[in-house]
């Protein structure tokens, strides 16, 4: 039997699953084929909400609650008794919020009239699909276009090969049954450290070996200095320059070795967490004759608007060239979409936000300081700090600061840098802002609510200009 369909996307997370809707939304039949089983049942949401952004973030915040009430309330006047922890509840609460999710994108395939194929999708040559069910005979579909989104998967390193629960990826790090007393984690990414962040919260003694002698390359250099120092105070030990050249399972623990200037070291560790990066997932997803190009790393070849190298063909999400994130790969499905429909499409590749859940948040939008400099940019910045923040000490939340950068010569906003509480939500201001060419003097002029958290984005555009009202500044204008 030949399917057809208006468009076909093999792979149903996030880049996929809006891909799919959009398309619907513009009236074209669709197709969506996802082979993934979670937990024993077929699931959408791909690793974002399986394996991913969601249940690191499950974990992330019952490891918080947790952590805070330990800390203790007494400043606060509030009593209570010995805190206890019971890791198979909060596994099964992450669980359940999986569930709900990954059920919902099924309710909203079904609810815009996609059919979803479970299994797996080969691109053929001509925008025929094969679709291989998990049970079943194969059959091929003719697509009027198809989208590619396949999505993306841990990089395995030979030197630290995984080990059933000891030496696992960031998936495997997301069941541990118990708190390792000793934890290391090669890789500190944003998941190695959101995840290590997470155990030791929760009482593990981590050490966190990064390769690189810098730390957070991509981030601003006064956000990535004061994450360290932060992250550092909470108790993850994180080691620069260590790269392991070893890692292996002896009589249950983890023997792990590492070179560094000093020389090679050792360490043993109850479990060890392998985030060294992930790459896109290609194994299987086109025929030879298909005509789809890869790049020199392995991504699917795009143009800025996810045009794979064959008519009609796109490629999104992890698939595909620039940051690893749920919200890029979401914007380029919708793209992609709209492309198909006939509707003029964009993207904005230079205001994709970057966020790292750790207590306080990080994010950053545009350009860093190092970054705007290195372009020409003649470089202006402010920054003010959440410590003498009204609402921030209230909530006894108050570590961090706003960070903007801006061109001196046309006042334009470049980048917004924030490392705080509610960083992840608060950065959309800047977002906001720059997308629409504001200037600093744009957010110098509005009248923010107090007392807020955004009061500090108020007075770090004041102070690009020296007039930010709750701090002595030098500069005067
Ligand atoms: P995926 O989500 O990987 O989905 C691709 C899907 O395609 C998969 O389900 C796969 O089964 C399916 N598939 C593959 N090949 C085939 C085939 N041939 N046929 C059928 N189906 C196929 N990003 C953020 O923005 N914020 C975060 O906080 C965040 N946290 C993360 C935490 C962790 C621990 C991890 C691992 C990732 C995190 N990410 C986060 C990254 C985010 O999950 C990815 O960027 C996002 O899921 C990419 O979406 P995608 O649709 O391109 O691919
Ligand atoms: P990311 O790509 O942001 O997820 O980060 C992965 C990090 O792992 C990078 O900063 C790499 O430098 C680091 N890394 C990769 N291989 C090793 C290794 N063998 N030892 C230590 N760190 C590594």
């Amino acid at each position: 039997m030949t399917q057809k369909a208006d468009v076909v996307v093999i792979g149903g997370g996030p880049g996929g699953y809006e891909a799919a809707i959009r398309a619907a939304q513009l009236g074209l039949s669709v197709i969506c084929i996802e082979r993934r089983i979670h937990k024993g049942k077929p699931a959408l949401g791909g690793t974002c909400l399986n394996v991913g952004c969601i249940p690191s973030k499950a974990l992330l915040d019952s490891s918080h609650k947790y952590h805070d009430l330990k800390a203790g309330y007494a400043k606060h006047g509030i009593q209570f008794g010995e805190v206890s922890i019971d890791i198979a509840a909060m596994q099964a609460r992450k669980d359940k919020v999986v569930d709900t999710l990954t059920g919902g994108i099924a309710g909203l395939l079904k609810g815009n009239g996609i059919t979803w194929l479970q299994g797996s999708g080969k691109l053929l040559a001509g925008k025929r699909v094969e679709f291989t069910p998990h049970e079943g005979e194969i059959e091929v579909i003719e697509a009027g276009s198809v989208i590619l989104a396949s999505g993306s998967k841990p990089i395995e390193i030979p030197v630290a090969p995984l080990v059933d629960d000891l030496i696992v990826d960031s998936t495997g790090a997301l069941e541990f049954t118990s708190v390792p007393a000793r934890l290391g984690v090669i890789g500190a990414g944003v998941i190695g450290l959101e995840l290590g962040s997470v155990w030791s919260r929760l009482g593990s003694e981590v050490v966190v070996l990064e390769a690189l002698d810098v730390f957070l390359a991509a981030a601003d250099r006064a956000i990535a200095k004061e994450t360290q120092k932060t992250l550092t105070k909470q108790g993850l030990d994180i080691r620069l320059s260590a790269r392991v050249t070893g890692a292996k399972v002896v009589d249950g623990k983890v023997h792990v070795t590492y070179q560094d200037a000093a020389g090679e070291h050792s360490e043993v560790f109850d479990r060890l967490i392998v985030a060294v990066g992930r790459r896109p997932v290609t194994a299987g997803l086109l025929s030879v004759d298909s005509g789809v190009s890869l790049d020199e790393r392995g991504f699917v070849h795009v143009d800025g608007q996810c045009r794979a190298s064959v008519p009609g063909v796109y490629a999104i999400g992890d698939l595909v060239r620039g940051p690893m994130l749920a919200h890029k790969a979401m914007e380029e499905g919708v793209m992609a979409a709209e492309l198909i429909a006939g509707h003029h499409a964009r993207f904005n590749y230079d205001l994709v936000i970057s966020v790292i859940y750790t207590h306080p948040e990080v994010a950053w939008v545009g350009l860093s300081e190092e970054r705007a400099k290195a372009e020409g940019f003649d470089v202006k910045t402010g920054q003010f700090a959440f410590a003498v923040n009204g609402r921030a000490l209230a909530a006894d939340d108050n570590a961090g600061f706003v960070k903007f950068v801006a061109d001196s010569k046309t006042d334009r906003l470049l980048g917004m840098h924030v490392i705080g509480p509610g960083a992840g939500d608060m950065i959309h201001q800047g977002l906001i802002a720059m997308e629409f060419g504001a200037s600093v003097e744009d957010l110098q002029l509005m009248c923010f609510a107090h007392p807020t958290l955004s009061e500090v984005v108020h007075e770090a555009a004041l102070a690009v200009d020296g007039r930010a009202i709750h701090a002595i500044q030098r500069k005067r204008k």
